[in-house]
């Protein structure tokens, strides 16, 4: 062969223009289980193996259009030391004078295969991955590094650009954001209209026992069959599944939690995030599809759950990985509130008396998911009112999430949740006691604590966790606008009230593990 093309794990884009060229005969197309992939942060077992999984079924699809396919195993990886080790060995094995692969989107993985491009025998060369809306060359129009980009201007912007929800010129209905009517706490009425959520049996045995074998080290459970999605097919149908049951009610839930429901889990959450992190879908597409259906059920679905569906596509994913590319590598050791605690133990055993947190970390170490506002609200929040170390919570959700990959976890963990890259995401630190928990969703009605005490020994940790955060970066905070009501509260209260609440706090963060 000429020429090697290398694919990402996270690369199965089956429309890639490297498919449609004619003459194929040059090419021999590279996918590999590396372990220098399953190990630079310690993943959630259905992750490694979902992430195989869909390789595999990549590379038979690829194989069945008639392109020269080398998928790779451990088995037969386990000897190379990283991915341009690989790289020169099978170029040299199958006399390849050039070797090509697509941009990766990681940092980590971009510089690593410059330095090889900048150092190899071969002629390396990239190309795009053809999978975001805003070309990379574009991010620095829209982005600058240390500077703060307003998500929802991002978001109009590229409304306008893509022609997504407009008429004559001006947002569709009138206005931009449609959030007020959406965030509905889940009434014990709404329970049972729960759809059951769609979920795959992907025999993954002999992934399993190559992950066993080659002692990958992972997180979290695992049975024989996958519930992810795995190939471009099941994407869809997940995709399908949501336009058809979920969308109606996505914007309405979006925020609600609840112990109560099998499927509690899921709730109206389209939970396509592997499949297009992984590329098996595009953004368009899932954007056309979700426009589609809103055209042929106008009765059914508002335009307030559409608008809420497409701003995470159109706008957050998006602008996340611009704040990522813009800032990195500085954004990776980014700590403005100085954390340095350690996560407690309970983040790998779900043992905890605080059933908020018992129920987000349990399901995520079931099923490698939790919706945003578990992520955001719930263990997030825990870690930026206990000022948990920001690596520590980056390798955290890095690792136990199947969505997770460093361009988007990272601005959403270290950024918006952790506040630690000092608000160029989030203007205000996502802080929040019991009370908002209480309002989101019906955890604190069978927890071991008390959402309504603040101090004594059966009060929310979180109640007075809030407070002593305040209290700690008052200095920074108080000038901020959005922040400046909590301290006349905070003023409010008397000063014995405010020594027993920060007492509590100090007796939560010295017991943390017991919490
Ligand atoms: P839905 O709720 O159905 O939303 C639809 C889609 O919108 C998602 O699939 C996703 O592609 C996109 N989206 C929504 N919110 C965001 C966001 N804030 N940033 C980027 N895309 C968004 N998302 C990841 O894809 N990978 C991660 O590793 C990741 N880590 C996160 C860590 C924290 C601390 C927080 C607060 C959020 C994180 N998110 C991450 C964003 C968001 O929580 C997930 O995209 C979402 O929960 C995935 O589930 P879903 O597909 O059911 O999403
Ligand atoms: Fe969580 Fe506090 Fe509610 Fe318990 S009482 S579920 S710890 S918010």
């Amino acid at each position: 062969y000429n020429t090697l093309r290398f694919i990402f794990g996270d690369q199965l884009n089956a429309n890639h223009s490297w498919y449609k060229e004619e003459d194929q005969t040059q090419y021999l197309y590279v996918i590999a289980e590396l372990k220098q992939e399953t190990d630079y942060v310690k993943h959630h077992i259905q992750k490694v193996a979902a992430f195989f999984a869909a390789m595999e079924n990549f590379a038979t699809a690829l194989k069945q259009a008639q392109l020269n396919v080398l998928h790779l195993t451990l088995d037969d990886t386990h000897d190379d030391a990283c991915i341009t080790s690989l790289l020169t060995r099978l170029a040299k094995q199958y006399q390849c004078q050039q070797i090509q692969y697509q941009y990766p989107d990681e940092y980590r993985l971009k510089t690593q295969l410059q330095e090889f491009a900048n150092s190899s025998d071969f002629n390396v060369s990239a190309t795009d991955s053809e999978h975001f809306l805003l070309p990379f060359a574009d991010i620095s129009d829209h982005f600058k590094k240390d500077k703060h980009v307003k998500m929802e201007f991002f978001y109009r912007m590229m409304r306008k650009r893509f022609d997504i929800l407009m008429q004559d010129n001006a947002p569709l209905g009138g206005q931009w954001n449609f959030d007020q009517d959406n965030r509905n706490k889940l009434k014990k009425t709404d329970l049972a209209a729960i759809p059951e959520p769609k979920i795959f049996t992907n025999n993954i045995e002999a992934i399993l026992q190559r992950i066993k074998k080659h002692q990958v080290n992972t997180l979290g459970h695992c049975s024989a069959t996958l519930l992810w999605p795995t190939s471009r097919a099941q994407a869809k149908q997940l995709l399908d599944y949501f336009c058809t049951h979920l969308l109606p009610c996505f914007g309405k839930f979006q925020d609600a939690m609840t112990c109560q429901s099998s499927y509690k889990w899921s709730l109206y959450h389209s939970r396509i995030a592997f499949a297009l992190n992984t590329k098996m879908l595009h953004p368009m597409q899932v954007i056309k599809q979700v426009l589609a259906e809103f055209a042929a059920r106008q009765e059914q679905i508002t335009l307030a759950q559409v608008e809420g569906f497409i701003r995470q596509i159109l706008g957050w994913r998006e602008y996340v990985r611009g704040i990522y590319w813009q800032n990195m590598p500085d954004y990776a050791s980014k700590n403005e509130l100085e954390a340095a605690r350690l996560l407690p133990d309970y983040f790998w055993s779900g043992k905890t008396k605080m059933n908020c947190m018992k129920q987000a970390i349990t399901q995520s170490l079931e099923t490698a998911y939790a919706h945003h506002i578990q992520r955001l609200m719930i263990t997030g929040n825990f870690c930026l009112l206990t000022g948990i170390d920001p690596n520590e919570v980056d390798s955290w959700y890095l690792g136990i999430y199947i969505d997770a990959i460093e361009w988007v976890e990272m601005p959403n963990t270290r950024g918006m949740s952790q506040f630690a890259d000092g608000g160029l995401i989030a203007t205000k630190p996502y802080a929040a006691s019991g009370n908002y928990i209480n309002k989101m969703s019906d955890y604190c009605t069978s927890c071991h604590y008390n959402v309504k005490q603040k101090s004594d020994d059966t009060a929310c940790p979180f109640n007075s966790l809030y407070w002593q955060f305040m209290h700690t970066h008052e200095a920074r905070l108080a000038r901020n606008p959005r922040i400046g009501m909590v301290y006349k509260n905070w003023q409010k209260q008397d000063t014995s009230q405010q020594h027993a609440i920060l007492e509590r706090a100090q007796w939560c963060l010295n017991n943390i593990e017991k919490l």
